[in-house]
């Protein structure tokens, strides 16, 4: 009777973990920071910005993909997932339209810009809607963070927004796993930080783009993270060495100027300042005041 007990428990407990990707009980938060460029679908500015034309139907769009990046996650296991809205004025994701399950930060805060919310509790990261770095061709609305910026360089790496952001999930110890985008960051974020699962929902032909449907680009998400997760293990963090340096090449040598009066800050060039630390959140905090 007692053995067959615990054989009884011991199937229970097996089927929990075939069902729920993970061991019964184990907690899995996931953080997923959702930009609009990179989105199935969408290819001009104009598609992007409060005010214009299309702008709801390329905000339902991004709220589409957000929400398959949810579910993929659940259909991993996941306990937690919070979404962070990471575009333009961060108020771009339908609030009454994404999944219940998750949290959503919405509007601007801190440093951490496009990853605030995220802190050591969490066990993975996500990029859904993200592009490639200024200068990358065939590359959809290339940039990085700002058009004002022309070079953002950590430790001699020139770095799109995808890299900076998992420079900081690496300061929690948490690995990037996926990302969703046009063909050039799925190959260029794999150059910065390595291997991670991605979906290229989009390729770029100079400001053109030959695209997949939008269903296809959710349903390509929705597998590629609940893949990425159940493999969660095979994820380093992206963790640059210290000290940390930074080098900012503004388009705007006046930007430059003024951002060289903060104190630590070294004008290197004629648009460019050059800032240096052991502890990688001051870098963080220069780059968000640099930027203002
Ligand atoms: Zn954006």
């Amino acid at each position: 009777m007692k053995r067959s007990l615990t054989i009884l428990i011991a199937v229970l407990l097996v089927a929990m973990f075939a069902v729920a990707g993970q061991a019964p009980g184990k907690k899995l938060k996931v953080f997923i920071s959702v930009d609009m460029e990179g989105v199935a679908g969408l290819i001009h500015w104009d598609e992007t910005s409060q005010g214009g034309p299309d702008y709801q139907l390329f905000r339902t769009l991004m709220t589409g993909e957000a929400n398959a990046a949810v579910a993929g996650a659940f259909e991993a296991g996941a306990t937690e997932v919070v979404v962070r809205d990471a575009h333009d004025s961060a108020r771009n994701i339908l609030p009454d339209q994404i999944d219940p399950r998750a949290r959503l930060i919405r509007e601007w805060n801190g440093p951490l810009s496009m990853m605030e919310g995220l802190d050591r509790t969490f066990d993975a990261v996500v990029f859904v809607g993200y592009h490639a770095r200024i200068g990358t061709p065939n590359a959809v609305l290339k940039h990085t963070m700002s058009l004002s910026l022309y070079d953002v360089i950590l430790n001699g790496v020139r770095q799109p927004e995808g890299g900076w952001n998992a420079a900081i999930a690496g300061y929690f110890d948490v690995p990037v796993v996926f990302l969703s985008g046009d063909a050039a960051i799925c190959k260029q974020i794999q150059e910065v930080i390595g291997p991670i699962g991605t979906a290229a929902v989009k390729d770029g032909m100079g400001p053109a783009a030959s695209m997949i449907h939008p269903s296809k680009a959710r349903e390509m998400i929705q597998n590629g993270v609940r893949t990425a997760l159940q493999n969660l293990k095979a994820y380093k963090s992206y963790k640059p060495s210290s000290p940390y340096k930074l080098e900012i090449v503004f388009a705007d040598e006046n930007q430059a100027r003024r951002a060289s009066y903060i104190p630590g800050a070294d004008r290197t060039g004629e648009r460019t300042v050059a800032f240096t630390s052991a502890d990688f959140m001051d870098i963080v905090k220069y780059f968000r005041l640099a930027r203002l």
